[in-house]
């Protein structure tokens, strides 16, 4: 399967710093002495993952990461600075995959992980190191050691915040349609039943992704097809959202169909929370409502909400109670991101 979200970068990092041959020469002081310093140790390259993206999209702006060298040491014993590190930034969720696009790197699963992908070369030692009461005015230094150069590959399964469920006509497409902002990226993925839509759903002031994953009925769970792919995306979601239609004869089979299929699947997906909506209740008048509220609410054995994604009525509250859903779940699972040390 073809990720959207595959970028190739070039590392490298920082050669250490030579170190340095010198003698300490001062008037009236006899023997000065050896006083070349060791360089500088060169910058590493790392990669942290950060909370607040979902694509990769910056690595398709920048692909090139140097580190800086360390700087050669110096006469008057003084030691090269040492290089800086560079950190790429990137979402959770992200592989790293070595230049053949296979050999996993690291599979960055928390926000606040961190990875050393290219270490800094250590710097080489100055002839002062090398003073012995055998010999005291050593001629040698060590050069500093090469920094490493790699190519890499970032590859970020897609992570959805709400996997979205439901028969075929349930109203998915007409929810995502309704509901998400445009995002040329996200858009990238082909509308083919092969891909998940994605779309990105603001309310509050905040921002969620929502799958719609098709496939999910055709027996996907059983792993015929490629739905089971989609089930491995819906797998990583915050919460499911499950869309009955209103309008259907069998509002207690729909559900129940999905149900099983999710059960189906495995013990992550069923223990999901998950928010169950009747939809396209626009085409149904105030009996009706009532009459399918309670079928659902018998078989979900709990709250339904209304909702018509055609006529944006009940929208909002279902993007609310999601939006909550999310917070929770990332504030469980969240680790206390460690404090950096304060650094001139
Ligand atoms: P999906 O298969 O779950 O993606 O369903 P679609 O979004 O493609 O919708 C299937 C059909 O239901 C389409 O003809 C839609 O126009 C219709 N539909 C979707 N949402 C609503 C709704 O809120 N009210 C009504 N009356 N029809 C809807
Ligand atoms: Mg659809």
């Amino acid at each position: 399967m073809k990720f959207l979200d595959l970028c190739k970068v070039y590392i490298r990092s920082g050669a250490g710093g030579g170190g340095c041959v010198s003698f300490r020469r001062e008037k009236y002081i006899e023997y000065g002495g050896p006083d070349g310093g060791d360089g500088g140790t060169g910058g590493s390259v790392w990669a942290e993952v950060v909370d607040g993206l979902n694509t990769l999209i910056d690595f398709r702006y920048q692909q090139h990461f140097f580190a800086k060298n360390g700087v050669p040491g110096m006469g008057r014993q003084r030691t090269g600075a040492d290089g800086d590190d560079i950190v790429l930034r990137v979402p959770v969720g992200t592989e790293i995959l070595d230049e053949d696009q296979e050999t996993v790197v690291a599979d960055l699963t928390e926000v606040g992980q961190r990875v050393q992908l290219a270490r800094g070369g250590n710097g080489g030692f100055g002839n002062l190191h090398f003073k012995s009461a055998t010999n005291q005015a050593p001629r040698r230094a060590n050069p500093g050691q090469e920094g490493v150069e790699r190519t890499l590959w970032l590859r970020l399964k897609l992570i959805a915040d709400v996997g979205l469920l439901g028969l075929p006509n349930a109203g998915k497409s007409t929810f995502l349609a309704a509901t998400s902002n445009a995002r040329p990226k996200i858009a990238d993925y082909p509308f083919t039943t092969l891909h998940p839509n994605l779309g990105v759903v603001g309310v509050d002031n905040t921002e969620f992704v929502v799958a719609d994953i098709p496939g999910l009925i055709e027996g996907a769970s059983e792993g015929r097809g490629l739905g089971d792919l989609f089930l491995g995306h819906v797998e990583r979601c915050a919460v499911l959202l499950h869309l009955v239609d209103g309008t259907s004869e069998t509002i207690a089979e729909d559900y129940r169909t999905i149900l099983t299929e999710i059960n189906a699947y495995g013990a992550a997906l069923a223990e999901k929370p998950r928010i169950t909506v009747l939809n396209k209740v626009d085409a149904l008048d105030e009996d009706e409502r009532v009459i399918a509220r309670k079928k659902l609410e018998k078989e979900a054995n709990g709250a339904v909400m209304m909702m018509s994604g055609v006529a944006r009525e009940g929208v909002t509250e279902v993007l609310r109670k999601l939006r909550g859903q999310i917070d929770d779940d990332r504030l469980r699972h969240r680790p206390a991101l460690e404090e950096e040390p304060w650094r001139p």
